[in-house]
C-alpha cells in the first residue's frame, strides 16, 4: 500500500501488529499516552482490553483543557464579569472554576464568546474597537505559536483592545515531572503528533536519554497508533531507551523553528500551576515585558487573588497522572458525565474521562 494515509487505516495490516502486540515477551510496563487525541484513538479501538497482560497503558497530561487548574477560570470568570469580553475556545467553557463556570456566566449575562482561535478573538477586537476582548489562550507548543502571532499581529497594528490572558504550557517538564513521581511508575512514553510538530521528535532525547524511558512518536489514525505501541513494546524487550518516530509524514526529527522563534518572542517561560501534578518550574508560558501591553493579567487582574478550588469528589488529579483509571472515580457515570461534567477531565470528548466515557457507552470494553 503506497499512500501512507491509506495504510494507517487497513485492517489487515492492524490485526497483523494487534497479534504482534501479543507476542510481547517483555517486562511488565506502564505506557503513557501523553495525547488526548491518542486516548481518542485508543479508547474508540478498545485497545486497553487487547493489551497482552504486563502491558497497561495510562492517559497522561495532554489536555491543555484538563491540566488547566480551576484557578485560571476564576481570572477568566473575574474579567468577564468586570465587562471584558472573554473569548476562548468551547471546552474551556463549560470547565468549572471555583464557583461557575464561563457559559453559566454568560446565561447570567457576562460576555464570554467562543471562537476557534486567537485571530479570532483578535478579529473581534478589531470589529468592536470599543470594547475590551482577551482571549484565554491554553494549550501546549501546538497553540501557542499561533497566539504569539496573533499578539504579534496587534502591537503591529497598535491594536490596544486586544489582550491574551495567558495559561500556555510547556510540555516536556510535565513528563519530567511523571518520570520523577514515583507513585505513577511510566516505562514508555506513546508521544502526541501533534506537540511534537513544533517542538521535533528529538525533543525527548534528554528524557529517554536521562529516565531510560523509550519515547515513540506516533499518529493518531488506528495503526499510527499500533505500529507506535509495536514500537515501544520492541525497545522495552530489547531493553533499549530512545527516541523514534512513527510519524514521519507530519513530524520531522528537527524543532519548527518560526514556531519557537515567535514563542521566544512573545512569551517567557514561567512556573506554572497544573491540575494534578501542582507547581512545575519553566512549565508556563507568559507574555514577555515588550507585550505587557497585551497581558490580560498585568492589565486588569493585577493584586488580586483567586480561590482556585476544585470541583468536590473529582479525582481528575489522579486521572492526570495516570495513577486512577477514569472509571475508578466515584462520581464517573453517575454524577459526572458530558452533559454535567463535574471535573475538567469529562469536559471535552479527549480528556480522559470523556473518552473513557463516550466509548464504554458506545461498547468498547
Ligand atoms: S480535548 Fe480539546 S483541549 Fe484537550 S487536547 Fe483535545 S482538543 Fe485540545
Ligand atoms: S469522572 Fe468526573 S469527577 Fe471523576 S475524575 Fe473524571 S472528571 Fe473528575
Amino acid at each position: 500500500m503506497n499512500n501512507p494515509a491509506e495504510a494507517a487505516r487497513d485492517p489487515e495490516l492492524a490485526s497483523r501488529l494487534l497479534e504482534r502486540l501479543h507476542r510481547y515477551a517483555g517486562p511488565p510496563v506502564g505506557v503513557m499516552e501523553v495525547c488526548g487525541t491518542h486516548t481518542v484513538a485508543i479508547a474508540r479501538l478498545g485497545l486497553r482490553s487487547l493489551l497482552p497482560d504486563g502491558v497497561r497503558l495510562h492517559s497522561g497530561p495532554g489536555c491543555p483543557v484538563c491540566v488547566t487548574p480551576a484557578r485560571v477560570f476564576d481570572e477568566a470568570l473575574a474579567l468577564a464579569q468586570d465587562g471584558v469580553t472573554l473569548a476562548t475556545y468551547g471546552d474551556a467553557v463549560r470547565v468549572p472554576g471555583s464557583a461557575d463556570t464561563l457559559g453559566e456566566a454568560r446565561s447570567r449575562g457576562a460576555a464570554v464568546r467562543v471562537v476557534y482561535s486567537a485571530l479570532d478573538a483578535l478579529e473581534l477586537a478589531r470589529r468592536e474597537p470599543e470594547r475590551e476582548v482577551a482571549f484565554l489562550g491554553l494549550g501546549f507548543e501546538t497553540t501557542a505559536p499561533t497566539v504569539a502571532w496573533a499578539v504579534k499581529a496587534a502591537r503591529e497594528e497598535g491594536r490596544s483592545n486586544f489582550s491574551v490572558l495567558s495559561a500556555h504550557k510547556a510540555l516536556l517538564p510535565a513528563m519530567e515531572a511523571l518520570l520523577r513521581d514515583p507513585e505513577v511508575a511510566i516505562g514508555a512514553f506513546l508521544c502526541p503528533g501533534h506537540a511534537t510538530m513544533v517542538l521535533g521528535a528529538q525533543a525527548y532525547a534528554p528524557l529517554a536519554e536521562e529516565y531510560r524511558v523509550p519515547c515513540v512518536v506516533a499518529g493518531f489514525e488506528p495503526n499510527d497508533v499500533l505500529v507506535g505501541l509495536v514500537r515501544v513494546l520492541d525497545q522495552v524487550e530489547r531493553g533499549e531507551a530512545r527516541v523514534e518516530n512513527v510519524y514521519p509524514r507530519a513530524v520531522d526529527d528537527a524543532p519548527n523553528r518560526a514556531a519557537l522563534g515567535v514563542l521566544d518572542d512573545v512569551f517567557v517561560r514561567v512556573g506554572s500551576a497544573w491540575r494534578g501534578l501542582g507547581e512545575l518550574p519553566g512549565s508556563g508560558y507568559e507574555l514577555a515585558e515588550a507585550y505587557g501591553q497585551h497581558d490580560a493579567r498585568r492589565r486588569f487582574l493585577a493584586g488580586r487573588s483567586f480561590p482556585g478550588r476544585e470541583p468536590e469528589g473529582c479525582r481528575c488529579a489522579q486521572v492526570l497522572r495516570g495513577v486512577l483509571e477514569p472509571r475508578e472515580c466515584p462520581l464517573f457515570g453517575g454524577r459526572c458525565t458530558p452533559e454535567h461534567p463535574v471535573g475538567a477531565c469529562m469536559v471535552s470528548s479527549e480528556g480522559a474521562c470523556g473518552a473513557h466515557h463516550r466509548y464504554r457507552e458506545a461498547g468498547a470494553p
